[in-house]
């Protein structure tokens, strides 16, 4: 429930600016709240006065009203829909399936409603859209009313967004505006009992911990990209997009972005994307290790990643690290050299096509997961691959 105290109301008109659904109107210089209002809490926030609350009832709440699996959506600003999201929608159809429940997406941006088809191809039934210029690119003041309101008005069961770096800023704040829950950085996602059973590492990544998430609704996770897998496009796939108007004025962010700066290499794949990687670890870091790694990456056109030590001593940067607390990768073909295999490193490469493992140590845990295990020192083995490569023609 909102309550706005009209006698401690100074006529700042803040909240009528800040309002993205339009529903504060100004009535005799005080602030009155419209019908419309969805508890996004945009006005809450802004109000100096205090002449604003909002009470969210989470106990004794009827939970089977609750439907619907959601997917919030992330684009690189107009260009594309992230892979994440895809991923995610694929793995929201496999749990709606299992609860019977529908599959809808939250796109937020700025000209991005040309993307409702392809997320209705691969597993949308409802594309929710809402577009504005001071959504095209991710600030928390502006994505975060538009989704809480959405959620508050529509009562989906599950709502899950992308672990990356705008995901990981919006979801907690989505989840505090509504006093719920959220488990970050999920690995898995299954349903038990009717409840989203929600997997992640934990103690450093020595356990994988089971959450569930009981009491109130919606149940809330994020997930890594390159986790999932997306499904096959099917472009035959009906859906329904729900066009969200929203007046958003960016001039009443409190935070303003001047300049977007990409930390990784102009040129260079990103660890990602990249469909052949060639990891290095500490059994790499002395005499030029990683020099043979850029060669071999190179001859097979993929990219070097690393392990957490390789960061650690400084030979690599942390963009290329691969692990929990680096990047989760899926390539095609995955080349761990003188990495041993730790719980942290496989929880970020282990989904790949392809494992093959180079090691000195036949008893590295890297080669239990393996489909492919040489033992023996890199330096002897790394040249003669190449070599080979080389001879037939490079990729
Ligand atoms: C909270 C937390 C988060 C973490 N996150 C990550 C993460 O994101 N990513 C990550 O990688 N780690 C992470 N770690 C660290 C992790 O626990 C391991 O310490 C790390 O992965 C080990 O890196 P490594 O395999 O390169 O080194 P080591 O475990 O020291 O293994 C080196 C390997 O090289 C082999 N070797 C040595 N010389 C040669 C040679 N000449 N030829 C062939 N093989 C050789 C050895 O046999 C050995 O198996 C994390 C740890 C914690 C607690």
């Amino acid at each position: 429930m909102i309550t706005l105290i009209a006698e401690k109301c100074i006529g700042c008109v803040k909240c009528v600016k800040v309002c993205p659904f339009g529903v504060i109107v100004m009535k005799e210089k005080k602030a009155v709240i419209g019908d419309g209002c969805t508890l996004c809490g945009a006005c809450e926030t802004v109000c100096p006065v205090d002449a604003i609350t909002i009470e969210r009832v989470v106990k004794d709440i009827d939970l089977t009203h609750y439907s619907g699996v959601w997917v919030v959506a992330e684009t690189e600003g107009a260009q594309r829909v992230k892979n994440v999201t895809l991923e995610l929608l694929g793995k929201g159809r496999e749990l709606a399936g299992l609860i019977g429940q529908s599959v809808s997406c939250i796109l937020l941006g700025n000209n991005v409603a040309k993307f409702a088809d392809a997320l209705i191809c691969h597993g949308a039934d409802t594309v929710f859209i809402a577009e504005s210029e001071a959504l095209s690119r991710y600030t928390a003041e502006g994505f975060q009313p538009v989704v809480t309101g959405l959620i508050a008005q529509y009562a989906p069961c599950i709502v899950l967004f992308g672990a990356t770096h705008a995901g990981r800023d919006l979801a907690p704040r989505v989840a505090a505006s509504l006093g719920l829950g959220l488990t970050a950085d999920c690995t898995g996602l299954s349903i038990l009992d009717g409840l989203l059973l929600q997997t992640r590492p934990a103690f450093g990544g020595n356990i994988m911990a089971d959450i569930i998430c009981p009491y109130t609704r919606p149940q809330m996770a994020t997930v890594r990209p390159n986790v999932m897998k997306m499904l096959q496009p099917d472009v035959n796939r009906q859906g329904t997009k729900v066009v969200v108007p929203v007046s958003i004025d960016a001039s009443t962010f409190r935070v303003a972005i001047k300049e977007v700066r990409d930390s990784c290499q102009t040129g260079v794949m990103k660890i990602d994307e990249a469909d052949i990687i060639v990891s290095g670890g500490r059994g790499v870091c002395t005499n030029g290790g990683f020099a043979l790694l850029e060669e071999l990456a190179g001859t097979l056109s993929g990219v070097v990643g690393c392990s957490r030590v390789a960061v650690d001593l400084g030979f690599r940067p942390k963009s290329v690290q691969v692990g929990q607390s680096g990047t989760t990768v899926s390539p095609k073909l995955y080349i761990a050299v003188g990495i041993s295999g730790s719980i942290q490193h496989q929880v970020g490469m282990k989904s790949s096509d392809t494992i093959v493992a180079i090691n000195k140590d036949p008893a590295a845990p890297i080669f239990q997961i393996a489909d492919f295990g040489i033992v023996g020192d890199y330096r002897e083995i790394v040249p003669a691959f190449v070599a080979e490569v080389k001879m037939n023609g490079g990729r």
